[in-house]
């Protein structure tokens, strides 16, 4: 697929090759890319509007229902461009009401979206990568190793996606408050595509999310951090899960590049940069009899000193082949005890969707080898292709 963004244009958009291989997917450019999309067309920049309450908010994905733009532009989009979001492999309902999608992507592969509604929000927790290069050792993604980033339209296509599942009704009257980019992949070792689709995801004419309400999540690439600062204003989520340099580095081996002490200075940056709008939220995975001491506790304390920030506390998902467990809910109790007594606010996340493997990276490892899922993904498109 051709990689269009709008800080990489073709020179002219009129010599773009009309081939269905490489014509532009227009779901993943933001608004200032279609802006500048059309002005390399010829046409003014509120087609850019047009186009993004057409695509996101109608959910449409041919030109012919879109008659506020004229037949002959119409023509032309049909010709050089596509609104192509990716292909639904497999859906899974689980008893609590999490949805997982396993989702097609060029190249073969295939990357996971899950929905975890609440009473009173929807949280659509999306990918940003096949697989992961980053290894955490406590990851069922990490195992799979890493394929390739996805692109805006993939990422931002995960959202569409989603957004008209629930709007036909059939997971009963549930909507998307929240999106959280947390599920496979590093987000910030994919910022190019990834900050378009931030955009997207905050434009009023796409989905209008509040700042608060799309956190990106980090296992500490510090220079992302920073480049993050100068994006759209969204949550960050760092994931900690020790509070040393030495048990970090063991569990997420990022750590032996930017250890603590950089990542540290990296989020008071971040909440620096606006102190009225951020605080951080720091994810720690509590994994039985290895960083769940509430000595641990008390020295995580210390690292987050004078830091605006929240801890959620998630029970370990165990995943086949995995040697760790899941604390004991009692000892997690007790480590939460520590740190919410001393004034950290401090949740513990309700594990959701066990009986369809909802953890990041499980549908996808467990049901497949890679051959299956290229395989799985060739069926797919070709049986879309017969039904063209
Ligand atoms: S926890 Fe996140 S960053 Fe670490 S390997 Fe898994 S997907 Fe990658």
């Amino acid at each position: 697929m051709m990689s269009y963004t709008h800080d990489n244009f073709p020179e002219k958009v009129a010599q773009m090759p009309a081939s269905p291989r490489e014509k532009l997917n227009l779901l993943g450019l933001d608004r200032a890319g279609l802006e500048a999309f059309f002005s390399d067309l010829g046409e003014r920049p509120y087609r850019a509007r047009q186009i993004l309450q057409w695509v996101h908010q109608r959910g449409v994905t041919s030109y012919e229902p879109m008659t506020d733009l004229a037949r002959k532009l119409r023509q032309r989009l049909a010709e050089i461009t596509m609104i192509q979001p990716p292909t639904v492999l497999k859906e899974q309902v689980s008893a609590d009401g999490t949805v997982k999608w396993l989702l097609a992507v060029a190249g073969g592969n295939a990357v996971e979206t899950v929905f975890i509604p609440e009473p009173r929000r929807g949280t659509l927790c999306i990918s940003s990568q096949v697989g992961c290069m980053l290894n955490c050792t406590f990851c069922s993604t990490a195992t799979q190793g890493f394929n390739r980033n996805l692109t805006c339209a993939e990422i931002i296509g995960q959202v569409w996606l989603a957004t008209q599942a629930l709007a036909s009704g059939r997971f009963g009257d549930r909507r998307i408050t929240n999106v959280v980019l947390m599920g496979m992949g590093e987000p910030l070792l994919n910022l190019n595509n990834v900050a378009p689709a931030l955009a997207l995801l905050r434009d009023d004419l796409a989905y209008g999310l509040a700042a608060k309400r799309v956190t990106v999540s980090t296992a500490g690439v510090v220079p992302g951090i920073d480049q993050l600062r100068e994006c759209e204003e969204i949550a960050l989520a760092v994931s900690l899960h020790a509070p040393n340099d030495e048990l970090r580095s063991r569990l997420v081996p990022l750590n032996r590049k930017y250890p603590l002490a950089e990542l540290m200075a990296a989020c008071r940056r971040f909440v620096d940069h606006d102190r009225r709008l951020r605080s951080i939220t720091f994810e720690y995975t509590m994994i039985d009899g290895v960083n769940d001491d509430p000595r641990l506790a008390r020295d995580l304390l210390k690292l987050l000193s004078g830091l605006p920030c929240k801890l959620n506390l998630i029970p370990f998902n165990p995943f086949p082949g995995t040697p760790f467990r899941t604390s004991p809910m009692e000892r997690i109790l007790a480590f939460q005890e520590v740190t919410r007594s001393a004034g950290l606010i401090t949740t513990i996340r309700k594990t959701r969707g066990e009986d369809i493997d909802a953890a990041c990276g499980q549908l996808v490892g467990k049901l497949m080898s890679p051959s299956q899922r290229r395989l799985m993904v060739q069926q797919q498109l070709a049986r879309q292709a017969v039904a063209v």
